[in-house]
């Protein structure tokens, strides 16, 4: 079992949680053709890399996203914060 930080709630098992995307990824803009290939890509496509990501979580429970940083290797959580402009 791991332990996540929700911003909200404080540290909870991992299983109330959800993964929602990358931090940073992009959605194309959607007031312009946007071809198949690309919203594929934009779908489907991880970056995927080792060491420090940034990603964004859902908390199941409080219902609220937050950028989860942890380390893709060791899966060790190195920090929380909150998506909402109005959180401590
Ligand atoms: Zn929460």
């Amino acid at each position: 079992m791991q332990v996540f930080p929700c911003p909200f709630c404080g540290p909870r098992n991992e299983t109330e949680f959800h993964f929602a995307a990358e931090a940073g990824k992009v959605r194309p803009d959607t007031t312009q053709q946007i071809g198949d290939a690309d919203w594929a890509t934009y779908l489907h496509a991880q970056r995927n890399e080792k060491g420090t990501v940034r990603e964004v979580w859902m908390h199941m429970t409080c219902a609220e996203l937050f950028i989860l940083e942890r380390d893709s290797v060791t899966m060790d959580v190195l920090g929380s914060t909150a998506l909402r402009k109005d959180a401590t």
